[in-house]
């Protein structure tokens, strides 16, 4: 027996199939069909661009910029900030933009020292599903592209923390790979990393 939910016209259907028959639809009531709203905010403003890495040929703004437009806009609506050099304003311009939606994620790459190497992300503190959701996103990042694991960090200060703060909903900001390491860029693979996202977005939502 396989049951999905189905919404058409303001009407929640339930898909029903026992194996062998027919599909056929059931008209459920007092279901929530529950809409996806996820935003894709891009790292950085064109007049500070974020790291500029070498082996990728572009800076986090431009990288992530394209990869957004690319690859995102059917998972997603797709923002970037103004380009206000202040942290903390654009950030709070930002949450202006995205409170109506349930999962945020902004889009960044690492950078350290060329040799450290690795996939992590950053949630708030005390978000204990973000932090769920961000190790999935990592362990995912192991299996797809076999990154090195550095996990799901959950803060309240320092570099991302203005941006999961102000977010009012869940927020999450990824750091899949080091743009100064020749062979974390190496790895990077967009289709893996697309779907990668779009699984971290159903997990997220399985959650709920
Ligand atoms: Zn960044």
């Amino acid at each position: 027996m396989l049951n999905i939910l189905y919404k058409n016209n303001s009407v929640n259907y339930k898909i029903v199939s026992v194996e062998g028959e027919d599909f056929y639809l059931v008209p459920v009531k007092d279901i929530e069909v529950k809409e996806r709203k996820v935003a894709f905010v891009v790292g950085h403003i064109p007049s500070k661009q974020g790291f500029y890495s070498t082996a990728l040929g572009a800076t986090e703004y431009e990288f992530w910029l394209k990869y957004a437009n690319d690859n995102l806009k059917s998972l997603g609506e797709v923002f970037t900030h103004e380009d206000i050099v202040d942290y903390t304003l654009r950030q709070s311009k930002m949450s202006k933009l995205t409170k109506d939606f349930d999962l945020v994620f902004e889009l960044h790459f690492n950078a350290f020292n060329s040799v450290v190497d690795g996939v992590e992300c950053l949630v708030w503190k005390g978000n204990k599903k973000m932090l769920e959701v961000g190790n999935y996103f990592c362990r995912e990042m192991v299996k797809g592209m076999s990154y090195d694991n550095r996990y799901a960090k959950d803060i309240s200060t320092g570099n991302g923390a203005g941006f999961l703060e102000v977010t009012k909903g869940d927020a999450i900001l990824l750091e899949p790979f080091f743009g100064d390491n020749t062979l974390d860029c190496a790895k990077f693979d967009i289709d893996i990393y697309t779907a990668i996202i779009k699984k971290t977005i159903d997990f997220y939502y399985e959650q709920s």
